[in-house]
This record gives structure tokens, sequence and C-alpha cells, in this order.
């Protein structure tokens, strides 16, 4: 049997990372055991859609690098197929309509209420010999099962029964002729041979539903595995109040995609003690039976350091290039110069950052152009004894006859050995302030090379003359 999953989000406009992590989990398990992933955009409910919102799952999906098989199929256009299997569950007796108005409905709510009971509708058309009401246009139910156990054999979760008694008549087309959720996800996932459902756990009970219309079909019931869902650090469901909860915020922090996914995969799955688990790896191992049946919290120090990670070991050009697009996003442009002076300090600048976004911040002052801004502690530090130190080292630069690294930092240890009694920071603290706007930085002579001389004189200039004195 070819293993066939499915991805079916809806599109809400963003794609959060359960969402991710979901698609992630069925495209390994089709890669892992040679099958297809299929992608479904499940866009019925039209008031809400939008393309945009389909672009961003697709666009979450490309950045993830995770593909799928075959055209992207969109549930709305199955909709004559839906109503087609409503009629043939009708033929079949295993639906019926229900002329049930809105009023009767409502009455029956609230007899439930009264009655403890979740299950309202009273199946009073299931079996009826009356004739319709006319003029009203009716809804197609299914017919549950009334008594006995209902089981679920899932590859997660483990044998999950419920009573028959909890299941309803529930509708599967509704009056406009429209179908419902539950009947056009069995439909679809049929027709499109599913053999494996990897959804969220907050499905599980729509499977005992769907079973029911596989069941009055004679169809095959596909494996199914329910996660857990993602929780945030503090046990409650992830939310924006934890902190980002969509892939795209993620990537515009300046995450990598293989740290994200990375992250993803171990959020609800393991291997042995394996704690960064490589694509080719997790290709090789990944299996249902590794997915944990408790809920995953949400870890983001741990995506740090899995993102950290990442970092070094990606190429250096990359990474400008990556770092060039934040800029960009932030009204700077990247000139090759700029991106000279950024690869010239990538192997620092990967072990300094946790991210892009990060990194992008620490070495802004390379791309940076002038005038820039200097931070509250920056400003401080630019006293008038900051200036002075920082017109010391401006005439020593300018005298040096070599501007390499190891030439600028013999420099400031004289400076600091003639004036601040051997104390190196005396003369680094005014000077980084000056160069970066900030308190913060990576190592300066190094940076100073590859800036070139010239700038960087023209930057001290700039953060000792009068215009800016005037605002500290
Ligand atoms: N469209 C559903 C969702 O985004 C998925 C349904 C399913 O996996 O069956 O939650």
């Amino acid at each position: 049997m070819t293993v066939i999953t499915r991805f079916p989000p809806s599109p809400t406009g963003f794609m959060h990372i359960g969402t991710a992590r979901t698609g992630l989990f069925n495209w390994l398990y089709a890669r892992r055991f040679g099958g297809k992933m299929l992608f479904r955009i499940e866009d019925t409910d039209r008031a809400r859609h939008s393309e945009a919102a389909v672009t961003a799952i697709i666009n979450g999906l490309h950045w993830l690098g995770i593909d799928w098989d075959g055209d992207v199929v969109s549930q709305f256009s199955c909709t004559a197929r839906h109503a087609e299997i409503a009629q043939a569950l009708l033929a079949r007796g295993e639906a019926y309509y229900c002329y049930c108005t809105p009023e009767e409905l409502e009455a029956m709510r609230e007899k439930a209420k009264e009655e403890g009971r979740s299950n309202f509708y009273d199946r009073r058309w299931r079996d009826s010999k009356d004739t319709p009401p006319a003029g009203v246009q009716p809804v197609i139910r299914i017919k549950a099962p009334l008594t006995g156990e209902r089981i679920v054999e899932d590859r997660v979760q483990g044998t999950v029964k419920i009573a028959a008694e909890q299941l309803d008549d529930f509708i599967i087309l509704r009056a406009d002729g429209t179908p419902t959720y539950m009947l056009a996800v069995v439909v679809d996932d049929h027709d499109m041979g599913v053999t494996h459902v990897i959804r969220g756990d907050d499905h599980l009970n729509n499977t005992f539903r769907q079973n029911v219309i596989y069941e009055a079909m004679g169809w095959n019931i596909p494996t199914y595995a329910h996660i857990p869902l993602i929780l945030g650090p503090d046990g409650a469901k992830l939310s924006k109040r934890h902190g980002a909860t969509s892939v795209e915020e993620y990537r515009d922090m300046g995450y990598l995609p293989e740290a994200m996914r990375s992250y993803l995969l171990r959020l609800g799955w393991s291997h042995g003690d394996d704690d960064i688990i490589t694509m080719d790896q997790a290709l090789e191992w990944f299996d249902l039976d590794g997915i944990g049946r408790s809920p995953s919290r949400f870890d983001f120090d741990k995506l740090d350091h899995i993102n950290a990670y990442y970092l070094k070991l990606a190429d250096p050009a990359r990474l400008v290039d990556l770092l060039a697009d934040i800029y960009l996003k932030r009204g700077i442009t990247v000139d090759d110069r700029g991106r000279a002076r950024l690869l010239a300090r990538m192997d620092e600048l990967k072990t300094r950052s946790k991210n892009l976004g990060t990194m992008a911040d620490d070495a802004a002052f390379l791309v940076l152009p002038i005038p820039y801004e200097f931070d509250e502690k920056a400003k401080s530090l630019l006293n008038e004894d900051g200036q002075s130190v920082v017109n010391l080292v401006i005439d020593a630069l300018e005298k040096l006859n070599e501007f390499t690294a190891p030439v600028i930092e013999q420099a400031f240890k004289d400076l600091a050995a003639a004036h601040a009694g051997g104390k190196l920071g005396k003369i680094m603290m005014p000077v980084r302030a000056a160069l970066t706007g900030r308190t913060s930085s990576p190592a300066l002579p190094a940076a100073m090379e590859s800036m070139g001389r010239d700038d960087v004189i023209i930057r001290l200039k700039f953060a000792v003359q009068d215009s800016f004195s005037a605002d500290i």
C-alpha cells in the first residue's frame, strides 16, 4: 500500500505553528515511507475566503521547505461531488431529509439542556413517514448508529472508545445544498486515496462522526494519528500572549527555516535522547510511534538554541543575503560594500546572535548610512569626556601606517596606557558608542578594518560633531 497523507489547512491568513507542525509530520511520514503528501485547501467558508490567505499558507510551506505532490486541491471546487455523496447516502438509506424549523430545533436544544444532554436532535425525521411540510428546504442528516461502542484505533492516542449514544444524526448537507465540513473531509480524503490522517487531536471527536460516513459508504477507514496540541510554556493553549504563534512571524524575526523545522519536529516527536535532529535523520527515523501523547509546551529558549546552532552551520553568503532582506524591510539598502563588510565579519556575527533579526541589530553599524541613531546609553557615554576620548582616537587612527585589526588594537592599548591608566574599556566604550550607536557590538578592531579608515573616521567625527553634541 502506498502511503498517502494529506495536509488540509483552512486558510486563515497566516500559518499557525501548530498547522505547520501538522504539515511537517504529514510530509515526513509520506517521504519516509516513499508515499505522497497531498495538499488541499479547505476553502468552503466563502465568507472568510481570500486568495491572500491561501498564498500565506503556500509561502509558509515553501519557506519551511515542505513540498507536496500533485496540484493544490480546492475543497470548494468539489462541492458537487460532496452533494452527490449525500444523495448516495440517501439512496442507501443511510441518511434522511430533516425538515425541522429553527423554532423546533431551538425547542429541542432547550429540552436537551434541561436534561443535561449534549445531543439535542431527537431524530424525529429519521424514520418518519410524515408528509414533508410545504415550503421547507430540508437538510440531509446521516443515520448514526444508536447503540454499541464506537472505537477509533489511533496511532498516537491508542484505542479510544465512546458510546454510540454520544453521536448525533449530524447534518451532512445544509438546506442550501452546501456540504458540511464533516462530509466534505471524508469525501475528499476518500477520493484523494488518503491512507493516513495525521492531524491535531482537536479533531478526534470529529473522527467518530466521520467514521459513520465511511462505514455508511462502505469505504476504507484511514489510519489515524491525532497529535496533541501545542501549549505555551505555562501549560495554557499557545496564544499571542505567549509570543509569536505564526510561521511568518518567526521568519520575519530572522529564524532560519531549517531551525524552525528542526524545532517543530522535536515539538511532540522524539527519537531517543537526540536533541537536534537533521532532516536527513528525520527522513530515516520519523514514525508515528515517536509522537508523544501529552501536549508539548512551546519552549522559546530551545528554539533560540536550535536557531543559534543552525546559524553557525549556515553558509555565510546566504546569511548576508538574508540580512540584506531584513535591512531592506527596515528601509536600508545594502550595497556591495556593505555586503562585503557583513561577509568579512560573519564568522563572529554568527556566534553572537540568536536570530537574524538580532544579528541585523548587532551589525547595523556596518551598513547604516550616516546619519544614524544613538541609543540612550550610547548618548550618555558620549558626554564631554567620552567625546575627548573619541577625538584622541580619531587622531591616533589618522596617523596609523596600516589600518589592520592588530595595528588598530595596539593603538587602543597605547591610548589606554597613556590616558586611562591602562584601562582599555575607558577608550573602547566611547568609541563603540560613537561608531555603532550602541553599547555592545562585535569586536571593534576587526570591524574597523572591514569598514576602512575613511569611513571609520567620518563616523567617529559625525558622532562628536556639534549638532549631535547639542542633543546629548
Ligand atoms: N481544515 C482543518 C483544520 O485546518 C483540518 C481538517 C482535517 O485535518 O481533517 O483544522
